[in-house]
């Protein structure tokens, strides 16, 4: 691994494929493998990404934005994609660059039938969301009958799949309640499909989904956090190496005397002599307030060194009193080893959100 010389977020794609085929494993060879690549490939980065699973054998991507998958285009993606929230104000841009909707309302799909219908379209490929217990996107059971009338008067769209998502796929605490959900969704399809007269596939389940539920594999499975390495519990956290390493460099050491503060307000104030040193990444760059005042650290030369004081716009200060390390030496703030989930933890967070915080100033790197 070359040592960092400025902020950098390296990205091991190898990991990413070691990834990617462990979650296939878990899938039977006809199940179509969806990858999840929206906000920036979990904050990775979402070209190079996108394009290693299209090499690999991914069968269709996942954004949340149109302009995420207008970025997808540019960039030479072939395969199928699929827009998890669009809005009727992206539909020309949907549709210019061949990306398939989800459809999720009455609203949506009226609209979208609208401009697919006086662009002359035909069989334009479409998803219909159902929502099963997590109450934010969704049409609803009862919905079925008024969205196959609309489909029956119109051949401008197909539906290419009907899915749904589950609220709580990693909690085995509440297994019932995602069960329930899975055999409503059963009932979903089924009256679905039998009422338009063909089949769509079916999808359900996200990483924890793919790995605690295999009964509801389906026809696709869409996997986002799996790929990037963490497999949201401790045994499924074993078969999967985090793909990215946020590391940064040492810029200045400096000696604080007993009673001395660090920072902006003096919100450290030193009980001791002590070091620490100045690091060039702060909340500008993903690393949150909610991190500083002895909740987050980094690791140099394999130990801990504490954030101290207040997180600032483009720096930290860490405890290194006790370590052996001089201006320039490599500060992880987090690896394969040191995680960015056990990070998150320190502040009450989800490894989600500090690894889709980065922000795009950081420099990204690939290991190949
Ligand atoms: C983000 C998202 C996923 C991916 O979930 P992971 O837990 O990251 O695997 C799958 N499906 C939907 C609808 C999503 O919004």
């Amino acid at each position: 691994m070359p040592k960092a010389q400025e902020t950098v977020l390296e990205i091991n794609l190898k990991a990413l494929k070691h990834n990617f085929e462990h979650l296939k494993s878990k899938i039977k060879d006809n199940t179509k493998f969806l990858a999840v690549v929206k906000a920036f490939s979990y904050g990775s980065d979402a070209k190079e990404i996108a394009k290693y699973l299209q090499h690999l054998g991914a069968n269709y991507f996942a954004v949340a934005y149109a302009s995420e998958g207008v970025e997808l285009r540019k960039a030479g993606i072939t395969l199928p994609i699929l827009v998890l929230h669009p809005l009727p104000a992206n539909f020309n841009a949907i549709i210019d660059n061949c990306l398939e909707p989800n459809l999720y309302n009455t609203k949506v799909l009226n609209e979208f039938i609208k401009v697919t219908t006086s662009k002359n379209l035909n069989n334009y490929p479409v998803h219909l969301k159902f929502n099963t217990g997590l109450n934010r996107l969704g049409f609803n059971k009862n919905d079925i009958a008024s969205i196959v009338s609309k489909l029956k008067e119109t051949n401008s769209i197909k539906v290419a799949s009907i899915f749904s998502h589950l609220a709580a796929s990693e909690d085995l605490n509440e297994k019932a309640f995602s069960l329930n959900q899975i055999n409503t969704f059963k009932t979903i399809a089924q009256n679905f499909i039998n009422s338009i007269g063909y089949k769509p596939m079916l999808h359900m389940c996200n990483t924890s989904g793919i790995l605690n539920y295999p009964e509801a594999h389906f026809d696709m499975v869409r996997s986002g956090i799996g790929l990037y390495g963490f497999g949201n519990s401790e045994k499924e956290n074993q078969n999967l190496i985090p793909i990215a390493s946020l590391k940064t460099i040492i810029s200045q050491i400096h000696t604080v005397k007993k009673g001395d503060t660090v920072g902006y307000n003096m919100a450290f104030k030193s009980n001791a002599d002590i070091k620490t040193a100045t690091l060039p990444i702060g909340h500008a760059d993903g690393i949150g307030r909610q991190y500083g005042n002895g909740k987050g650290y980094v690791t140099i030369n394999g130990e801990k060194a504490p954030i101290i004081g207040n997180v600032c716009m483009d720096m930290i200060m860490v405890n290194i009193t006790n370590i052996d390390c001089k201006e320039g030496d490599e500060a992880i703030i987090f690896d394969a080893n040191n995680t960015a989930e056990s990070l998150a933890e320190t502040a009450n967070t989800i490894s989600y959100e500090l690894i889709t915080g980065i922000s795009k100033r950081v420099k990204r790197t690939f290991l190949k």
